[in-house]
C-alpha cells in the first residue's frame, strides 16, 4: 500500500483571518486604525507602528482563548481541505503559534469543523527555545515529508522552499509580496485558485 500523501497548511492567514483580527484588537484597545493593506511587515507591531510594549499586549491578548475563538476562518479554506482528503490525502496543520494556544486552536478547528489528520506546533521563530515546550523544532519538521505546503510567511515559505524542497503555495498577502521569489514558490490569491493548481 502507498503510504498516504501529506500537505501542510499553515494557521494563521491561511485558515483564520488572524491579521484581521488583530486590527480590531489594535483600534479597541490602542485606538489606532490601520488599514489591512498597509501591513506590508510581517511583524504587525512594525506594521502597525506599535511599541514594543503594546505590540506585546496586543500578542498577549489575541493568543487568549477568547480571542482566537473569535477568529473568522479564511473563504473556501475548509471545502478545499475536504477536497483534498476525499482525494486521500492527509492534511497536516502546522502552525507558528504560542504552545499554550494549542488547546484553544484545536477547539476552534473543532468548532469551525476544519477536516485535518494532526495538528503540530512548530517553533518556526525561534521564539520557544527557552522554555520546555510541544513545539517541535524546523529540524525536527524538516525530517517530515510534504507533496506540499499552502503558507503565508515569507520566511517559512523561504524555509520550505529551500531547506526541505518543498513546493509552496504562497497565500498572497499585503506582508508577503515584497519579499519572494524562488522556483518552488507560487502566490495564489483564493483557497480556490489553489484547489485549481492542485485539484488532489
Ligand atoms: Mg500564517
Amino acid at each position: 500500500m502507498p503510504t498516504s500523501q501529506t500537505i501542510y497548511v499553515d494557521m494563521d492567514d491561511v485558515l483564520c483571518e488572524t491579521a484581521r483580527g488583530c486590527l480590531e484588537i489594535v483600534e479597541r484597545v490602542f485606538g489606532k486604525r490601520v488599514a489591512y493593506e498597509q501591513l506590508t511587515d510581517f511583524d504587525l507591531g512594525n506594521a502597525c507602528a506599535l511599541a514594543p510594549e503594546e505590540t506585546a499586549e496586543l500578542y498577549h491578548i489575541v493568543h487568549h482563548p477568547d480571542a482566537l475563538l473569535k477568529l473568522q476562518p479564511v473563504n473556501g479554506a475548509i471545502a478545499v481541505l475536504s477536497q483534498w482528503i476525499v482525494a486521500g490525502f492527509e492534511i497536516a496543520i502546522v502552525t507558528g503559534r504560542p504552545p499554550a494556544t494549542y488547546e484553544p486552536s484545536v477547539d476552534w478547528l473543532v468548532r469551525e469543523q476544519v477536516p485535518y489528520h494532526s495538528f503540530t506546533v512548530v517553533d518556526k521563530y525561534g521564539r520557544f527555545t527557552t522554555e520546555r515546550t510541544i513545539a517541535v523544532s524546523l529540524s525536527e519538521l524538516a525530517a517530515r515529508q510534504f507533496v506540499f505546503a499552502v503558507e503565508d510567511s515569507p520566511t517559512m515559505a523561504r524555509y520550505l522552499a529551500e531547506q526541505m524542497k518543498v513546493p509552496v503555495k504562497l497565500f498572497d498577502r499585503p506582508w508577503n509580496r515584497a519579499t519572494v521569489e524562488h522556483p518552488k514558490i507560487t502566490r495564489h490569491n483564493h483557497w480556490f485558485e489553489i484547489a485549481e493548481a492542485f485539484p488532489g
